[in-house]
Order: structure tokens, then sequence, then C-alpha cells
């Protein structure tokens, strides 16, 4: 299992074009897992559970950068508020405003991406793209200084239609362009689009990912 881990890791870095982030998607696998890929030198993991990251948290090496890539509550910012390095699927401008104010009381600034939702599923979280046009235009976000959006993040929907796959992660990453144009163009920050998981990654990076987020690639299937 171990050697499994690394090899996987190896394999997906080594297909992954220079300004291509990986995200190792560790939910619901054990810390041993995470030490494994921590010792072939990942550093960035994702978890959508905040009771689990908490407990990884402190278990785990603090050098660790820690993404928030599931909903989150606005109720729980505050328990990852004070470590979290990226909170990639705000999908609401209140979670927005609730992580600006626990960011502000760490006296810290958190990064995070705006989850947009281009899939057929209407299960799935985030701004279609009108909503996420309508809230960057109302301005308000102006004056949250304690986070910066640095892109977007999508998913596609699960089907096996890759032309489908990779029209919905066009959608995401002409939606990039324009507001980079419109609100970002000035700031080196707003460069990231994660979009990629272990299925169709290589879809993404095709729609120019920055940054994908593989779990059952690299660690298995989940252990629930
Ligand atoms: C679980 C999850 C992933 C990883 O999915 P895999 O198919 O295991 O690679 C990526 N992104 C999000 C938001 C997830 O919840």
């Amino acid at each position: 299992m171990a050697t499994d881990i690394a090899d996987n890791l190896r394999r997906v870095a080594a297909g992954l074009p220079e300004g291509v982030a990986l995200v190792a998607v560790s939910k619901y696998h054990s810390a041993e897992h995470i030490e494994e890929a921590y010792a072939c030198g990942q550093r960035v993991f994702g978890e959508s559970h905040v009771q689990e990251l908490e407990k990884k948290h402190v278990s785990l090496p603090q050098d660790i950068q820690w993404h928030f890539i599931g909903h989150l509550q606005t109720n729980k910012v505050k328990y990852i508020a004070p470590y979290v390095s990226m909170i990639d699927a705000v999908d609401s401008y209140k979670l927005l405003k609730e992580i600006d104010k626990h960011a502000a009381r760490h006296e810290r600034t958190i990064d995070v991406l705006l989850e947009l939702h281009v899939a057929e599923e209407d299960t799935k979280y985030g701004f279609s793209p009108d909503a996420c046009r309508e809230m960057l235009a109302a301005g308000e976000w102006r004056q949250l200084e304690h986070v910066r959006i640095c892109g977007l993040m999508t998913m596609a929907s699960n089907v096996d239609d890759e032309e489908q796959i990779a029209r919905e992660f066009t959608v995401a990453a002409d939606l990039f362009d324009e507001l980079k144009g419109m609100y970002f163009a000035d700031a080196d920050y707003f460069c990231e689009r994660s979009w990629g998981m272990s299925d169709d990654y290589n879809i993404a990076i095709k729609c120019r990912s920055t940054m994908i987020r593989v779990g059952t690639g690299i660690f298995g299937p989940r252990e629930y």
C-alpha cells in the first residue's frame, strides 16, 4: 500500500506540465497515508470535513498546506481560520464575509477560490456564472481586506462524455478570463483555475487548469 502511494504520486506529478499544482486529496484517508505522500515531498493536501481536518492538522507536520475543498458551513469557518492555507470552494458571499471576519481575528489573510457551478447535476454547490458575475459586480467584496480571491474552482459533471467535460471546464476558463479582465487585471494573485480530479484531470489540464485535486488516483479508494 505504502509503495502504491509513492508510485501513484510520482506518476501523477510526472504528468503535470509546469505551472500546474497538485492538491493531494486525503479526505477519508489515514494520517499514515498522508505521511507516506509527505515523505515523497508532497506538501499540499485537500480535506473536505472540518472535524477530520482538525484532527489531521494537529497530528501531522505543521508545514503541510491544507486546502479546504468541500462545502464549508459558515459556523465552522472559525475552526480552520487560524491555519488553513486556501479555501477552495467559496460558494456564497455570506461565506466569503465570514472567512474575512475570522481571518481578521487571527490577523491573517486567507486565500480563497470562488466555486463555480458548471456541471449538469443540480446537487452540486457553487455560483452559477451569472451569480458569480453579479457578486463581483456588486462590489461589496472589495471591502473584505482579509480574504484574497485567487481564482476559480469547479467540478465537471460525473459523466464519461469527454467533450461535455471539456465544454464545462471551458465555461469556467472563459469566465476566469472575463473576471480577470474586469476586476483582477492588476492582481497577480488572481491566477488559479482549479479543475480536474482523478478521472478528468488530463482533460482539465487541456482546459487550462493550474491546480488539480486528485484523491483516489493517489491514495486509492477512500475508507469511509
Ligand atoms: C473528493 C474530491 C476530489 C478528489 O476526487 P477523486 O476523484 O478522488 O480524485 C476533488 N475535489 C473535490 C472538491 C472533492 O470533494
